[in-house]
C-alpha cells in the first residue's frame, strides 16, 4: 500500500487499470481520447465528453481522501476476520455511517467479480473435504462437505513430456446427485455438452465409486471431460 500515500498515485493507478485496453466514450461509442480537463481525465475526441479516473468507481465523490479509500479497501479485502465499520471510523477518522457506506460498496465490488470459468480440457472429482470420522467411510458424510474439484489441463504436445494444470475450481456439492454434479460443473466448466452425455458420464462416475476402494476421504475416479464433449474415465 506504500505506494497509494497520496491522491496522485491513487489517480494514476485508476487511471491507468480503467483505461488499460483503451477508451471506449460512455456517451457515443468513440474510441479516439484525449487529455481531459484535469490530470488522468480523458475527453472523448468526438464528443468532449470528460472522464475522470474515479466516475463509475467505487472511489468517486468520496467524503475523505482517496489515499484513505485506497487503505480501507485494501484492508477489507485483506483482513480475514473483516473490519467493522467502527474500527475504519475510529482510524481513518471519519463518521461510523460514512465508513458503513464505504464498507458495503467494496464488499459489493468484490462480490462482484466473476469467477471464470474453466476452458477446454477439464477434470472433474468429487471428494469429501473434512474431519476424520473412522465410522463414516466413502459418500456417508457425516460431518464433511462434499466437494467438486476441477482442474483445467493442458495435456502433453509434441516435444513437451508432462502437461500441465492451467487453472482449477472447487464447490460444494449439495449432494451426490447426478442433477448437483452436473449443476456445479455447468457453474465451473465454459463448455456445453448435451445432457445426455453429462448424465452418462456422472453416472459412469457413481459406479466406479460403489465398485472402488474408497477410504475416509473417499477417493473418486475422476471424469476426464475432454473439449470434444467425450468423458473418459
Ligand atoms: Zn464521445
Amino acid at each position: 500500500m506504500k505506494q497509494f500515500h497520496d491522491s496522485r498515485s491513487c489517480h494514476a493507478y485508476l487511471s491507468d487499470e480503467k483505461w488499460a485496453r483503451g477508451f471506449l466514450c460512455r456517451k457515443c461509442g468513440h474510441e479516439a481520447s484525449v487529455k481531459g480537463k484535469r490530470t488522468f481525465h480523458r475527453r472523448c475526441q468526438k464528443c468532449l465528453y470528460d472522464e475522470s479516473p474515479t466516475a463509475h468507481t467505487i472511489f468517486h465523490k468520496l467524503k475523505f481522501p482517496i489515499e484513505h479509500a485506497f487503505a480501507m479497501a485494501y484492508l477489507l479485502s485483506t483482513m480475514r476476520k473483516g473490519v467493522s465499520s467502527c474500527e475504519l471510523a475510529r482510524q481513518f477518522g471519519i463518521h461510523q455511517e460514512t465508513a458503513w457506506f464505504f464498507k458495503r460498496k467494496v464488499q459489493r465490488a468484490l462480490n462482484s467479480f466473476p469467477r471464470a470459468k474453466l476452458k477446454e480440457n477439464v477434470e472433474a472429482d468429487e471428494t469429501f473435504i473434512g474431519g476424520f470420522e473412522p465410522l463414516k467411510p466413502g459418500r456417508s458424510k457425516g460431518n464433511k462437505q462434499l466437494v467438486q474439484v476441477c482442474i483445467e489441463v493442458e495435456y502433453p504436445t509434441h516435444g513437451k513430456r508432462r502437461g500441465k494444470i492451467k487453472n482449477a475450481d472447487a464447490r460444494v456439492l449439495k449432494d451426490a446427485s447426478t442433477n448437483s454434479i452436473k449443476e456445479a460443473l455447468d457453474l465451473t466448466w465454459s463448455m456445453k455438452m448435451p445432457s445426455s452425455q453429462r448424465m452418462a458420464g456422472a453416472a459412469t462416475n457413481r459406479q466406479q465409486t460403489a465398485n472402488g476402494t474408497t477410504s475416509n476421504t473417499a477417493r473418486m475416479e475422476p471424469i476426464s471431460v475432454s473439449s470434444t464433449g467425450t468423458y473418459s474415465p
